[in-house]
């Protein structure tokens, strides 16, 4: 790929959960279109490792270490971002769990509360600290979403509840950030073969049909989505899945 063609020259973009799975397939595809990449995540050894791949092939890349749910950590992971490469361009809200996959009546509360807490608390973290660098030139702001945030799931409350309420920070978000050129959209992967399902006993590869996907097959949405025009989509979902599930 040439210059020419690398849609995001000039641009950093910080994406949590970059250690493993989706966020480490969108570092990857990020710098490879000519980002400087933040990879965040609480396991260091994870993204140091991502970012030896990126510098490996050229691109230029930072791990930083980072527990979302630690909101002055996430203060640090921005103004350590700001300071390394001079502005946040793009934010990929990426980092999540599930570790919920209990009836409500029969679920186990802490399990609840972590899971509430990296995927919706995480999330609100991370927007509250970047907006202050997003500001000054615009940007993307991208959420990682779920259908189940969209439809619910028995077995599942924790985490469609945090992903209904990720949405609705999407869209909340996407109205407050209009006036500074900064677009918030969601991203629903579908099933991903990742780390995240290999405990569950009801796995999202159950879903009847659907496209179960490599991390690798994120990227192109990711792209796509971090790359749009100033006055292009916001407070929109956009969905790899294939059924109404
Ligand atoms: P993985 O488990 O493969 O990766 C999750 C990443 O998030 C890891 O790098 C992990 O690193 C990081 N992470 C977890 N907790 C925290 C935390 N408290 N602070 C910072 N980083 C954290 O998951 P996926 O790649 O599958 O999931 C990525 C996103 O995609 C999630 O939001 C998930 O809900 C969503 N998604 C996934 C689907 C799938 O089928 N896989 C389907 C639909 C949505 P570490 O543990 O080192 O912190």
């Amino acid at each position: 790929m040439n210059a020419k063609e690398k849609s995001l020259v000039g641009k950093a973009a910080v994406i949590t959960g970059a250690g493993r799975g989706i966020g480490r397939a969108i570092a990857l595809a990020y710098a490879q279109n000519g980002a400087s990449v933040v990879c965040a995540a609480r396991t260091q050894k994870d993204i140091d490792e991502v970012v030896r791949e990126i510098q490996t092939d050229g691109g230029t890349a930072l791990a930083i270490q980072t527990d979302v749910t630690d909101l002055n950590a996430v203060t640090q992971l921005f103004r350590k971002a700001a300071e390394h490469f001079g502005s946040v361009d793009i934010l990929v809200i990426n980092a999540g769990i599930n570790k919920d996959r209990n009836l409500v009546e029969e679920s186990e509360p802490q399990n609840w509360f972590e899971t509430v807490n990296v995927n919706l608390i995480g999330a609100y973290n991370c927007a509250y600290s970047a907006i202050p660098y997003m500001k000054q030139r615009g940007g993307k702001i991208i959420t990682i979403g779920s259908g189940v945030g969209h439809k619910g799931r028995q077995g599942s409350s924790a985490y469609a509840c945090s992903k209904a309420g990720l949405w609705m920070l999407t869209r909340v978000l996407a109205q407050e950030l209009s006036k500074f050129k900064i677009s918030v959209n969601e991203l629903i992967p579908g099933p991903v073969n990742t780390t995240m399902d290999n405990d569950s006993k009801d796995s999202v590869f159950k879903i009847d049909g659907e496209w179960v996907k490599e991390p690798e097959d994120v990227t192109p949405l990711a792209l796509f989505l971090a790359s749009q025009p100033e006055i292009g989509p916001t407070a929109q979902s956009f969905s790899l899945m294939r059924r109404d599930n």
